[in-house]
């Protein structure tokens, strides 16, 4: 068993996984999905259909814009009723197809399946990851074979996969990894093919312990080290994930590249493995319903495009009226406001919250206690630089390294003043990175 590292700060949220033993189930068919085109970081898809075209399940609907993009594939066969827009989990509108189902669910042929992947050329399989439409499934939703081509100038020697999924709620990778290990060893191996590496480790938090047994037997016989992980929120975060495994810094403003590392996530091994050896692209994925106010919280198998209505609907409904909507989990998710938002490819997570669960933010004056300043991963101090951002000093928190902020929430948990330290942050962040975008522009002009 590999050494493993303590992080810097980090709390110990309730573990509330409602569905940990709710295997994962396939959602029945939909008769409509709401496909948005922007379901990466990166340039928009560029459609390649129109108002009343017909469409195949898997079948490209839009191509990449440029090298950081990545294609969009339709969800089920049908018809397309509509080129328009939908809400995002931001509160603004995506440019959106609607797909109107014709209950056959006919597959497009699929790509066709590199079966000897142990033997192939690695570009080729980057080539198919691109060509399926593969992002980070964890939450980023980077492109991954952009991920997977660093530059020359930063060989990679460590490939870490985050079976961690410390977010509270969250059970969708905990399930994945009961349910499809196979799959997931294949994918991991197929990215280590393609970085050439063979330092691989699975990090996977002990609360997990049937997860870290059952990927410990299917590794075997493989460079693939699962590694048990101490139950610490944001152990899954990637900087802290890097160096509990390595004990390497991910340095300021860096990436993990620059430290040798790739961290992939659970579930994009997964689909990655499904590009592959089975040519089907990415227009599926696990996500987890959950939350008190639900009947049945549990674990599905979604379309793209399937509207957060339909899932809370699949989860039973609602036994009371939820006080908050998360998408994703309670500590990083994004509260939105309307159940019309479809489930992107990034969707890890659906949370409904009771009223007695919801805090409200009290934005009391800090008592400077410094527990912030203890719980901070990123070792910022967050009671200091709220304080300097409320009165719109936003060089100094520049100077203070606010960029570094992951927005993991951990401040905000532990601050009796119950101020809003996350929110300060993120609007600092926005702040500080519109003035450099504006100063650059004027620079260049
Ligand atoms: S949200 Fe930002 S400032 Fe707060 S604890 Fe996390 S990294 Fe630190
Ligand atoms: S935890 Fe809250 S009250 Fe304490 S120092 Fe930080 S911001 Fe101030």
């Amino acid at each position: 068993m590999p050494e493993v590292f303590r992080f810097y700060g980090g709390v110990h949220p309730k573990q509330e996984k409602l569905a940990r033993g709710a295997a994962i189930e396939s959602a029945p068919l939909l008769e409509r999905y709401t496909v948005p085109l922007q379901m990466h970081i990166g340039a928009p898809a560029k459609l390649l259909v129109q108002k009343d075209s017909k469409i195949l399940r898997g079948q490209l609907l839009a191509e990449p814009g440029g090298f950081v993009s990545a294609p969009i594939h339709s969800p089920t066969s049908g018809t397309i009723k509509e080129v328009s827009t939908c809400l995002g989990v931001t509160g603004t509108q995506w440019p959106a197809v609607i797909i109107e189902s014709d209950g056959e669910d006919k597959a497009a042929d699929p790509l066709p399946p590199i079966a000897d992947w142990q033997n192939a050329d690695p570009e080729i399989l980057k080539k198919r990851i691109a060509e399926a439409g593969i992002v980070g499934m964890g939450g980023a939703s980077f492109p991954t074979h952009v991920k997977l081509s660093p530059p020359p100038d930063k060989p990679i020697d460590t490939l870490i996969i985050n079976g961690v999924e410390c977010e509270p709620c969250l059970t969708a990778d905990h399930r994945l990894m009961l349910e499809s290990p196979e799959q997931i060893i294949k994918g991991i191996l197929i990215v280590a093919r393609i970085l050439g590496v063979k330092n691989i480790f699975l990090g996977i938090e002990k609360n997990k312990q049937d997860a870290v047994e059952v990927m410990m037997e299917k590794a075997k016989g493989t460079e693939i080290r699962v590694c048990p992980l101490e139950v610490r929120y944001p152990q899954g975060a990637e900087k802290q994930l890097i160096y509990a495994l390595t004990k390497r810094k991910v340095p300021s403003g860096g990436l993990p590249m620059a430290i040798g590392c790739v961290v992939q996530n659970i579930a994009s091994t997964c689909a990655i493995a499904n590009a592959v050896i089975d040519g089907i692209p990415l227009y599926e994925r696990v996500t987890t319903v959950t939350g008190t106010p639900l009947v049945s919280p549990g674990n599905w198998h979604f379309r793209v495009g399937t509207l957060y209505e339909d899932a809370v609907r699949l989860a039973g409904g609602v036994k009371e009226e939820p006080a908050k909507i998360i998408s994703g989990g309670p500590m990083m998710g994004m509260s939105v406001y309307s159940l019309q938002i479809p489930i992107t490819k990034n969707c890890s997570g659906i949370l409904l919250l009771s009223p007695q669960e919801v805090s409200q933010y009290q934005s009391k004056s800090c008592i400077r206690c410094g527990r912030c300043n203890d719980t901070c991963p990123m070792q910022l101090m967050p009671g200091i630089l709220s304080i300097q951002i409320e009165n719109e000093r936003f060089e100094l928190a520049e100077t203070w390294h606010v960029l570094d902020c992951m927005e993991c929430g951990c401040c905000s948990y532990v601050c009796p003043a119950g101020r809003p330290l996350v929110q300060h942050m993120r609007r600092a962040k926005t702040e500080v990175i519109a003035r450099r975008q504006a100063a650059a522009a004027k620079k260049n002009s």
